[in-house]
């Protein structure tokens, strides 16, 4: 897990006028850098460029001519690894602060009004050496977006007023992390680590550790402020920075905005900061440490620490052996456990990492009688890791990790160019010019000695064990000794490590081969598509419309043959309805249990369908079943036959060693509900309130546990008998292949009795759950009490219901008045009132009904952030009045504009096109439509 904290900011603002041309600085364009050989995906059309300012910046302009969508990155080398050690937050905290007001915009609010009136939307987030600062606009504005952005860099206001109200938005975010365990048990172990690396440091800050400080006579106030003005000016040098600019403008405009604009950052010199030694010595490993969890979560986690793996990428040593001990085909670790009924899932691979190390991982997420026999666990888990070095390195499953790594990169498709900027930004700091798109994923250099030197670094000596189970205190064998230690900074986290007992390893030491571990078989995924597939047509018109092939009363098949993405694969969609599901919480109970064990029966064929980066997700709906595959169209047929074969098996048995853990699996997910955030509950409680035929998690957790294989198996036959099915299928799968394939699964799941499986009953066939409509003329509060009583923070959903028989003008006015209010929203509520560091607004949608919700989770009463909300509310007409013509009608275009976005992916092509079929409209152009009645 990365620490790393994203701070979103969002929010309205006056219009705000682009500076003239004329008065921008202009500096002279130094020469730059066209990259030959830069390794991009076959299907990117995009033009790239790579440019280094004389003040040592290097950016990466990319040019996507058809973009409507522009986005941008700086990465700055220095994270809260840098923290004075008196000073823990002092990095993530100079974050926040970079975005409120600079000499040229004073303005505190400059930028996210900026954005929100062009579409657009920030963020950033603090890691232990990097912070990134990012943004998406629309494309036209910018150049206006990287002016205000580039000002951060240059001359930042760090406002006093400022710096005192953010500091309680820091606090609030390291609240909403005290109860979640990633957080938590991420600081164990820095807490655990040799106190002169930096690992150790506390990297997000609160009131108590940001807070000015009174020199020791008592008389002078040291402002934190100064700290951060004094840390941003140590470290916030040029050399370390790379900027990532994605737009449709061409590469010379690009490189005369990144000289204009980015040029005056002082640039320093400096040399990255390093580290001496490594985060854990010869005290630290070969030792067993114990935490407690607040979710009933229990684990077992082995790393090993290595040299820094960075400079190695191209021998992706990291990546091999996590794809191969993580493997969960038969014979597998997972395989084994899962049989002993001791684990439910296991992940392996490169963890944190930083200049001078690379952390590697294991993680076995236990049942409760896998952590009751965690020591055998382990035992297990070293017998597969000895099996697997007794092999050498294995040159033809490196091979096979290489050629899906390669066809995964040669196909991967464009998203949101924000998101694009950041990937890069940081990449840029990491491999060589030509390998900064392809660097994190390819295998390029077979390195047997180096493969090897890493696999047998795989040692018990060398591990660090780490045991989490809320069950540690009482029964877990060995029982901990006394010396529970407290971990600080709030997190409450009782933990403890100890040398590893002389028993556990003398054992350790003498284990046996165990004949169920074996080595995994080929992947049967591997597709064979050919380089020249097809070429992206990214000018046919938008949006696109499917055609109904087929209609009979057991289903509908709708295609659509993708042209503008060009990509050989697909998407299969496909609802099994049959609304009877949810006719009772037993039934959803039951329902629930039949695709986790399908879940658990298809999990060997999942994951090698995943490792051929295939998507596979079953889910259990209000109204039947959900299976939707995505990956390549060779493949998908062979693995949807797994799925749909697996699914109608008859009898549905699980075996039986795994019914009880699956389903003790379920209950305590459901359970785990109760540790959910406050703002989670909030947004949970208000869909309650509105949707019907929803059953709570814990009723629905008491209902299962009287659920038994024969229930499933009724239901089972009870959805083979009669169903109907709403499918969609959109890729280069064609209209012709994707009717066999629906009429083969037919086939398979048809009776000795013909007239099976019957469709559904015309009045039920296709109909959605309802919702309620809110009586009006009152206010309706619905208090909850948090269930987890630990958990300081409290939330609120303030909801406002439309009344339903919505037209487009009333559908409009909702989202126009969504975009008037959204940065008013943030603005006032967050960064002015600071009620808490989490802040939305935004519109939210039922079937057939749409609402206006504000959602806060905040340290202070729910009463107080009603009135708080109720009081912003109504000083919205008077702010929409105050509005000027031109301001208004920016708000309008900048909606427009949002609504017509290009798709950028075949993933969200099919989004929009199931949208209107689920939700029953048909209507594939409704954002179009509105735009054009805008
Ligand atoms: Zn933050």
């Amino acid at each position: 897990m990365v620490a790393r904290s994203a701070d979103a900011s969002a929010a309205p603002g006056a219009a705000i006028t682009p500076t003239p041309a004329a008065t921008r600085r202009r500096a002279p364009i130094p020469p730059s850098t066209t990259l030959s050989g830069l390794e991009k995906p076959t299907l990117d059309q995009r033009e790239y460029r790579r440019v280094v300012l004389p003040n040592g910046l290097e950016a990466m302009l990319i040019s996507d001519v058809h973009a409507d969508r522009a986005g941008a990155a700086l990465d700055v080398n220095i994270g809260y690894f840098q923290d004075p050690e008196d000073y823990p937050g002092l990095a993530h905290f100079l974050e926040h602060l970079l975005f409120l007001g600079t000499a040229k915009f004073p303005k505190e609010n400059e930028y996210s009004a900026y954005l929100q009136d062009h579409s657009g939307w920030s963020n950033a987030y603090t890691d232990s050496e990097n912070t990134n600062y990012h943004f998406e606009v629309d494309a036209p504005a910018f150049e206006g977006a990287i002016d205000r952005f580039a000002q951060f860099f240059i001359a930042p206001l760090f406002d006093p007023s400022c710096t005192d109200r953010e500091l309680k938005a820091v606090d609030s975010e390291h609240k909403k992390n005290l109860q979640a365990d990633a957080w938590r048990l991420q600081q164990v172990d820095a807490e655990l680590a040799a106190p002169e690396h930096p690992y150790h440091k506390f990297g997000t800050g609160s009131s108590e550790t940001l807070k000015d400080r009174v020199s020791e006579d008592g008389q002078t106030v040291i402002p934190t402020r100064d700290r951060v003005m004094a840390f941003y000016k140590e470290y916030y040098s040029a050399n370390l920075m790379r900027v990532a600019l994605v737009g449709p403008q061409s590469l010379d405009t690009l490189e005369s905005w990144l000289t204009t604009y980015f040029s005056p950052i002082p640039n320093q010199n400096l040399a990255l900061p390093s580290y001496v030694g490594q985060p854990f010595d010869a005290r630290h490993v070969g030792r067993v440490v114990y935490a407690v969890p607040i979710r009933d979560e229990p684990y077992l986690s082995l790393t090993w620490q290595f040299d820094d793996q960075r400079p190695h990428y191209g021998k992706a040593g990291l990546q091999y052996l996590g794809d191969l001990l993580g493997q969960e085909t038969k014979g597998s670790l997972l395989s084994l456990l899962k049989a002993k009924s001791y684990a439910h899932e296991l992940f392996a691979g490169a963890d944190d990492s930083g200049r001078g190390f690379a952390f590697f991982n294991i993680q076995i997420g236990l049942t409760r009688r896998g952590a009751h026999h965690w020591v055998a666990v382990l035992a297990h888990a070293f017998q597969w890791i000895r099996m697997i070095q007794s092999h050498g390195v294995l040159r033809w499953y490196w091979d096979e990790c290489r050629d899906l790594a390669d066809m995964s990169f040669r196909f991967s498709e464009a998203g949101a160019p924000g998101d694009y900027a950041v990937t890069v930004s940081n990449h840029m700091h990491l491999y060589a010019p030509n390998h900064v798109l392809s660097g994190s994923t390819l295998f390029r250099e077979y390195d047997a000695d180096h493969l090897g030197a890493l696999l047998q670094h795989l040692t018990f000596d060398q591990c660090r064990v780490l045991l989490v189970s809320q069950s540690l205190c009482d029964e877990a064998p060995p029982p901990p000794p006394p010396g529970w230690k407290i971990l600080p900074w709030g997190y409450a986290c009782q933990y403890q490590a100890q040398p590893c007992p002389p028993e556990l390893r003398a054992s350790i030491a003498m284990l046996k081969a165990h004949p169920d571990l074996h080595l995994p078989p080929p992947n049967p995924f591997i597709p064979n598509v050919p380089d020249e597939q097809g070429v992206p047509n990214p000018k046919l018109p938008q949006p696109t419309r499917p055609a109904l092939v087929k209609e009979t009363p057991l289903y509908r098949l709708w295609h659509l043959t993708d042209q503008q993405f060009a990509v050989p694969k697909s998407v299969i969609h496909l609802y099994v309805r049959n609304p009877r599901v949810y006719g009772s919480v037993h039934m959803a109970a039951a329902h629930l249990m039949w695709i986790a064990a399908l879940r658990d029966a298809l999990n060997e064929t999942t994951y090698q369908a995943s490792l051929a980066s295939v998507e596979v997700h079953i889910d259990a709906s209000l109204e039947g079943t959900v299976i939707v595959l995505s990956g390549y169209t060779e493949i998908l047929p062979t693995v949807f036959a797994r799925i749909w074969a697996a699914m109608w098996a008859k009898p549905f048995t699980a075996p039986s060693h795994r019914w009880d853990a699956v389903k003790r699996h379920l209950i305590r997910n459901l359970r785990n509900t109760r540790y959910k955030s406050a703002q989670s509950f909030a947004v949970y409680s208000c869909l309650l309130a509105i949707q019907s035929a929803l059953y709570m998690w814990n009723d629905k957790a008491a209902a299962l546990e009287g659920i038994t294989q024969s229930d499933v198996e009724r239901l089972v036959h009870t959805s083979r008998e009669q169903l109907s099915m709403e499918v969609l299928i959109t890729g280069n799968m064609t209209a012709a292949a994707s009717e066999a394939l629906i009429a083969d699964a037919l086939a398979q799941i048809r009776g000795p009795d013909t007239a099976r499986p019957a469709p559904l009953p015309t009045s039920i066939r296709y109909a959605l759950s309802r919702n309620h409509l809110i009586p009006t003329q009152r206010d309706w509060i619905y208090p909850l009490v948090l269930p987890n009583e630990d958990d300081v923070n409290s939330a609120i959903e303030w909801y406002v219901q439309l009344s339903p028989g919505l037209t487009a003008k009333d559908r409009l006015a909702v989202q126009l008045f969504d975009q008037i209010t959204n940065e008013a929203c943030f603005d006032v509520l967050r960064t002015q009132q600071q009620l808490g560091y989490l802040v939305h607004s935004g519109v939210r949608r039922h079937v057939g009904l749409i609402g206006f919700y504000v959602l806060i989770q905040s340290d202070r009463a729910p009463t107080d952030l009603h009135d708080r909300i109720e009081a912003f509310i109504a000083g919205t007409p008077a702010r929409i009045r105050a509005l000027s013509p031109q301001a208004f009608r920016k708000h309008r275009e900048s909606l427009a504009a949002t609504l017509t976005t290009r798709e950028r992916n075949l993933a969200e092509e099919h989004a929009r096109v199931w949208s209107a079929i689920y939700m029953g409209t048909w209507n594939f152009s409704v954002s179009h439509d509105d735009a054009a009645a805008l």
